[in-house]
């Protein structure tokens, strides 16, 4: 008995260090797996911020170019000239706007994107669309329509500055992966209502509409096993055919945050080797129920009234102070206001600006954040 007494408590004392064992090792990973999660994250974060830094660092330069090069359009009559300058304006907007998605992404992904809700004119959006879609599918040699159901209300309320990224970005997508063939942009509603479901906009009665906007094109498809991965963070498909398109794999990554934020949402059909339908519904409230109208005479009217630069103003009696502690950016703003003969005056530091102001008066106080 007493043997059988002591293999049992043996046994026991065995079982319990092991068991005591077990648990320690699993404080151990868990603390191991808890500290790489936070290097991780970390890590992620200072990737983050490098990204946000370097995005907007790199902007003031390309606002250089872009302006500088502005200058030359404006001053410079002669035709081959122009046409350089012409092809860095092109090129410094593709530049631009790849910057401004990293920026966009980084600040989506600390949570900072704020979607800034105003009135706006619903044509107006799109004339600046269609403007930007229309060179590239030309150039492509691409067929590019535009069809806007009229009786759209022609003012909302949400953010022009996001409802024509997430245009621009699928239609850009559209002239990209479509070697030939044409880009259609199809506009309309998918219901009105004045019952408020919006998240963003609280609980207000407005009358709201679901716009619909449509993008189909005739280019190269997607297979049905890579659409999950195609609103993925940095994922390109059909990296082979598609070698010699440009491409980030971040916009649709950027629209599909985008279009969430908005309170709306995406739906894609696409037939590999034959063409995409990329559709997102956006919740807007409506300002002015005064239908839309024609659009594309709309579009053809102010197309033709910005055909050259024109100063809209001319006022050789105002003060302007700029402040800015970018030379470049100074120089920059000076010379565009060149033409409406306005007084300016350039200074370095808010500081300086301050000081100035308590014995002058000006106008216009133009200064960088
Ligand atoms: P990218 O910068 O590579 O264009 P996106 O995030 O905009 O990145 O798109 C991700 C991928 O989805 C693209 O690389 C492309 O393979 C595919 N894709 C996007 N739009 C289309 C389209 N209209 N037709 C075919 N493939 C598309």
């Amino acid at each position: 008995l007493i043997l059988w007494v002591f293999g049992l408590l043996v046994l026991l004392f065995i079982i319990a260090s092991i068991y005591l064992f077990n648990a320690e090792k699993k404080s151990w990973e868990s603390d191991e797996l808890l500290e790489a999660k936070q290097q991780a994250e970390q890590a992620n974060k200072a990737k983050s911020d490098f990204l946000a830094n370097m995005s907007h660092e790199i902007r003031t330069p390309i606002n250089a170019v872009m302006g500088m090069n502005e200058m030359i359009l404006r001053e410079c009559q002669d035709g081959g000239i122009r046409e350089y300058a012409q092809n860095i304006e092109s090129a410094s907007h593709t530049l631009l706007s790849l910057i401004n998605d990293i920026l966009d992404f980084s600040k989506v992904e600390a949570g900072k994107m704020d979607i800034v809700p105003v009135r706006y004119e619903l044509s107006s959006v799109l004339s600046d669309v269609a403007n930007m879609v229309q060179i590239k599918a030309e150039h492509k040699g691409l067929d590019f329509q535009i069809q806007v159901d009229d009786r759209l209300p022609s003012e909302l309320y949400g953010d022009p500055t996001r409802v024509r990224q997430v245009m621009i970005n699928i239609l850009n997508n559209a002239v990209k992966y479509t070697p030939q063939g044409s880009v259609k942009l199809v506009l309309g509603s998918a219901g009105t209502t004045d019952k408020i479901a919006a998240i963003q906009f609280g609980s207000i009665t407005e009358p709201q509409i679901t716009l619909e906007i449509k993008v189909m094109d005739t280019g190269i498809g997607i297979k049905p096993e890579d659409m999950e991965k195609l609103f993925k963070d940095f994922v390109r498909l059909d990296v082979r055919k598609n070698r010699n398109v440009e491409g980030t794999g971040l916009g649709l990554a950027l629209t599909y945050r985008l279009v969430e934020l908005m309170g709306g949402h995406i739906d894609v059909d696409s037939t590999y080797g034959k063409g995409s339908v990329f559709a997102v519904y956006l919740p807007q409230r409506i300002m002015n129920a005064t239908p839309i109208g024609d659009f594309k005479q709309q579009h053809e009217q102010r197309l033709a009234e910005r055909q050259k630069y024109h100063e809209k103003f001319i006022a050789p009696e105002a003060k302007v102070l700029v402040v800015d502690d970018n030379r470049m950016n100074r120089f920059v703003v000076k010379n565009l206001l060149k033409s409406t003969q306005v007084q300016v005056t350039l200074l370095e530091s808010g500081a300086a600006c301050i000081e100035v102001l308590r014995k002058e008066h000006f106008y216009i106080v133009v200064s960088d954040q």
